[in-house]
């Protein structure tokens, strides 16, 4: 977990222990959505308020990791209340929007953003909601041009629980259009929903339940001061002055709030992957099996057992050490301090940028096998509500959708590499004389020679394309596949680099368990790609073969070290799994 200081703690043990958060069975989905909205009442009433915590990045880090374990459905509420709602609010007009913040602060509304249409994919790039300026009356118009441009799934559909949401729309003036700005509008009052505005509920979610809707406008009347202009102004005749420059750029910096999401995503993910290999070996070391070439012993002795759930406590490590590199980042870049600039990934701006939505997408894919493997190896007992299994892996299939799609960020940041945009490939390094399948020269070696190599496959393609004459789409098209697999290379040396930069760094008393995760999460990561390695001649045959029969020796390692697991992948005590038979 995110380090804490000892007030804050305590404040979250408080939290958690409110009447609210006891586990409820039975409830139906609206009972379900309405107890996520009790829940973030009692998180707001225990806690700093939204604005503050947006300023205070290792608590609301620390808040959402917690609140993440504790209920996946009330994370997702929180980070579309403060990091989205809110953090759009406060990023795009600052204290110009003080009534605002304050009503969101003091939670007489949920924020919510409503960014994505129904229609058509990738949409955020092509959003068609308008919003008219009217000179006469100094107001917008917000209309729904047709039924493809409905705001799709924000969580507006509960009645009862207020909503002041942050829409995304074209700002036209008479009839000009000045690109996508967010703009300020009450969706949902205690009373129901205001004139001009159809909010049609969006069917079940059982995998992370939230009151989610299609949101329709109907010449919608909005004040000026509704506009979120950030640095741009427009004034009372509907002059507008943008420094930007352009529609394509407003719409970037627009979307640039998907940032707090990716990272808060990132954060939560790997929260409840420790949370779910947590319980699996707090289950596997208390669990006594009968077997027919033995007594009766531990589970966690049977090395079919401690391989898979190695293997998932490993990778939890791995993603833990990039999102704890993520987090560090954002905190350096939200407080403009500069840090990392050698390697593109981790320069503030368009590099760190991309590496935030790139590990959102890993977390999610990753927390998704980690926490069915970790379920997994809790058998039966892995089936119930206590160990929150579905919820966590709900949350991970879910967050791959969610604040935009995971393929498409993948997809989006292997164009901009394939352009050498804000990316530099990682030097080629010879590693053919270090012998010892173990050293970690060897594992960094390997893989930034893949990446690389496979980013200069991918460059020569789109260039050889090019020069047949063949069209951007099909340049790009037919070598997407390339780009997605460029950046799996890309992000799998990311993690690795965080894996060693990690073990330098930690305690002693944890330091070992380290040092076996790592090696068992970067030795896994070259075996997959074994046979490339072989093809490019960079491994041998008889490496290979040794790489095949490390299974056991890489169980000793860990095993011998399982003592300084819970430091290492620290879980709150109280929000660890409950026993099924009590
Ligand atoms: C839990 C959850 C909560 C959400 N909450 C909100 C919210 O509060 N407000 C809001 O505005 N939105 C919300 N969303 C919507 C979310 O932002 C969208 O799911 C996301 O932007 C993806 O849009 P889409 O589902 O329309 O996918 P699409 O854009 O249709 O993409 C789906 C798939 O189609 C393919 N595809 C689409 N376009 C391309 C392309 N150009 N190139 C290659 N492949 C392509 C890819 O395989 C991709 O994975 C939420 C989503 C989820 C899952």
């Amino acid at each position: 977990m995110s380090p804490v200081d000892d007030d804050f703690r305590e404040t979250l043990e408080k939290l958690f222990r409110h009447e609210v958060f006891r586990p409820r069975d039975r409830l139906d989905y609206d009972g379900r959505c309405a107890l996520t909205y009790d829940r973030l009442r009692v998180v707001g009433e225990h806690l700093p308020p939204g604005s503050a915590l947006l300023r205070d990045l290792p608590r609301l880090f620390t808040l959402l990791e917690w609140v993440a374990i504790a209920d996946p459905s009330v994370f997702l509420a929180l980070t579309l209340h403060v990091c989205l709602g809110l953090g759009a609010v406060v990023e795009f007009a600052g204290d110009r929007a003080e009534d605002h913040v304050r009503e969101l602060d003091d939670l007489s509304s949920f924020g919510a953003l409503l960014v994505t249409e129904a229609g058509r994919g990738n949409s955020h790039l092509d959003i068609r909601t308008e919003a008219e300026y009217d000179a006469a009356t100094g107001e917008f118009v917000v209309r729904t041009p047709d039924e493809a441009a409905r705001k799709f799934m924000p969580n507006v559909g509960l009645p009862g629980a207020p909503k002041l949401g942050v829409v995304y729309a074209r700002l036209r003036v008479r009839g000009r259009d000045h690109g996508v700005f967010p703009f300020v509008a009450r969706i949902r009052t205690a009373d129901g929903v205001p004139p001009g505005i159809r909010v049609i509920a969006l069917p079940e979610a059982p995998l992370l339940p939230l009151d989610y809707a299609l949101v329709e406008f109907d010449r919608l009347r909005l004040p000026r001061t509704a506009l979120l202009s950030d640095d741009a102004r427009l004034d009372a005749d509907g002059v507008l002055d943008d420094p930007l420059g352009g529609p394509d750029r407003r719409l970037r910096r627009a979307l640039e709030i998907r940032h707090n999401a990716w990272v808060a995503s990132a954060v939560a993910l790997a929260a409840v992957a420790r949370a779910g290999v947590r319980n699996a070996l707090r289950h596997a070391e208390n669990r006594v099996t009968a077997s027919t070439f033995t007594a009766q012993r531990a589970v966690l002795d049977h090395r079919a057992h401690q391989r898979p759930l190695f293997a998932a406590v490993a990778d939890c490590y791995a993603l833990t050490c990039l999102v704890d590199k993520v987090k560090a980042a954002r905190v350096r870049s939200a407080a403009g301090r500069p840090g990392g600039e050698e390697d593109s990934a981790w320069t503030p701006g368009p590099g760190l940028n991309r590496t935030y939505g790139l590990t959102k997408a890993i977390a999610a894919r990753l927390a998704d096998r980690i926490v069915a493997e970790s379920g997994r190896r809790c058998g039966a007992h892995g089936v119930f509500t206590t160990g929150r299994w579905v919820d966590y892996q709900g949350m991970a299939h879910m967050l791959g959708p969610a604040a935009g799609d995971s393929y498409l960020i993948v997809l989006e940041a292997a164009r901009g590499m394939a352009d050498g945009r804000h990316y530099t490939p990682p030097p080629e390094e010879d590693v053919s004389d270090v012998e010892d399948l173990f050293d970690p020269r060897l594992w960094l070696g390997l893989i930034r020679t893949r990446e690389r190599r496979l980013h200069h496959r991918l460059t020569a393609g789109v260039r050889l394309a090019r020069r047949r004459g063949q069209g951007a789409f099909d340049a790009w098209n037919n070598r997407s596949l390339l780009g997605n697999e460029v950046v799996g290379a890309h992000v799998a040396r990311l993690m690795v680099e965080a894996v060693l930069d990690a073990v330098r760094d930690h305690p002693a008393a944890v330091a070992g368990a380290a040092r076996a995760l790592g090696a068992m999460h970067a030795l896994a990561e070259v075996s997959e790609h074994a046979a490339w390695y072989l093809c490019e001649g960079l491994l041998r045959p008889d490496q290979v073969r040794r790489l095949a029969d490390l299974d056991n020796e890489l169980c000793d390692r860990v095993q011998s070290t399982i003592g300084a697991l819970p430091q290492l992948l620290d879980v709150p005590e109280p929000l660890l799994a409950r026993r099924v038979t009590r």
